[in-house]
């Protein structure tokens, strides 16, 4: 059965159909974006082009095996992922809060490229998320014999179709990647070449794959019992300066003049430190009184925490009023700003969430 809308084509593929009863599996949407896994070698050409998704079962067979009803939509057009907008996150959440009710989990094949930042926007954008949404795609793909993509999509359903107590096991956003539960707004994609291309350096798997599935209990945010609040705003004034040694004063203030410019994530070097020689300091004093938001976030992956003050180097940034973003990613920080701003809200009341875990994306 294929249904065209708008937007998307819904494909109910499953198998056995999901018309039929089966209260006891859980119903899992496949939502394909477009990314490497969904590609086939064109024998003519020789290129790398989209499968049509209806296709799915020559490619992976295995899919009737699983214990779940599946079924699977499109969002067109299907893109590389390095095409990702704030307006695509909003697509992509939208669609999810209106079919959210008939499903139990929902697994979201997106490129690898930018799948840490669309992680971290669902986040925001889906509040009081209590359903799995894992995020999951390929270095290889589908339709190429040693895919990774075969064993990422069927675990992937078996983590969002999982259940204890009748409760879904993992109620948040994720990425799992080759054997790896990571929570979304944690992740980073690290490598281009591995499998292993997803890491969370400052905080632990959610859950191992191997010949079991260990989940991480203590480390998986519980599900709240509030109705799900889909936001729509995301606010993309907002611009990254990446510290090295020797950085330009015009560099510095060719960004900070930008029109419109709400918000700025300076990505500092070790524990939040920065240069202290009085013209850089000056130009960032310059920016705040301007009314642009600066979020103080780490150039270091792991090892903890941005420490504003922890040495003498970044004690001025915490005078002039730059705003810690703890251990927060790049990736979650962007998400963040952008949501923030969306909402609507001062720097101060900024200021305030930045240093408050909304979704588990930081460690205070
Ligand atoms: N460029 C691709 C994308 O992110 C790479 C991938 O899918 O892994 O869409």
């Amino acid at each position: 059965m294929v249904i065209y809308d708008s937007d998307t084509i819904f494909y109910i593929i499953s198998h056995p159909p999901i018309s039929s009863p089966m209260p006891s599996k859980s119903k899992i949407l496949i939502i394909y974006t477009g990314g490497t896994i969904g590609m086939m070698m064109n024998p003519g050409t020789g290129a790398l082009e989209p499968f049509p998704f209806k296709d799915i079962y020559t490619h992976l067979p295995m899919l009737h095996l699983v214990e779940a009803e599946v079924a699977f939509k499109e969002m067109l057009p299907l893109i590389d992922s390095s095409d990702t907008t704030p307006q695509f996150w909003i697509r992509l959440a939208t669609l999810i809060y209106d079919v959210y009710h008939d499903y139990d989990g929902f697994v979201v094949l997106h490129g690898t490229d930018t799948m840490a930042y669309t992680a971290s926007a669902l986040c925001y954008l889906l509040e009081n998320l209590s359903k799995p949404v894992i995020l999951t795609g390929s270095q290889l793909p589908l339709g190429v014999l040693r895919t990774d993509g075969r064993e990422n999509i069927l675990s992937s359903i078996e983590i969002a179709a999982c259940r204890k107590g009748g409760k879904p096991r993992v109620p948040e956003v994720c990425i799992y990647f080759e054997n790896s539960l990571l929570r979304g707004n944690r992740a980073y994609k690290d490598n281009a070449e591995h499998f292993n291309a997803f890491h969370s350096a400052n905080y632990p798997k959610l859950a191992k794959v191997g010949v079991h599935i260990r989940y991480n209990e203590p480390f998986i945010r519980p599900a709240t019992h509030q109705p799900l609040i889909l936001h729509t705003q995301m606010d993309e004034n907002i611009a990254i300066i990446k510290l090295y040694p020797g950085i330009t004063q015009q560099a510095m203030r060719a960004v900070f003049n930008t029109e419109g410019l709400r918000a700025a994530i300076l990505e500092t070097f070790g524990s939040g430190n920065a240069p202290s020689h009085p013209e850089f300091i000056q130009i960032l004093e310059d920016a705040v009184k301007k009314g642009i938001a600066i979020v103080n976030v780490t150039q270091c992956k792991g090892g903890g925490t941005v420490v504003i003050g922890r040495y003498g180097t970044s004690v001025l940034l915490k005078k002039i009023g730059i705003i810690s973003g703890h251990d927060i990613t790049t990736e979650a920080a962007v998400a963040k700003l952008m949501y923030l701003l969306g909402e609507g809200l001062s720097n101060e009341e900024v200021k305030y969430y930045m240093g408050v875990s909304l979704r588990g994306e930081i460690t205070v």
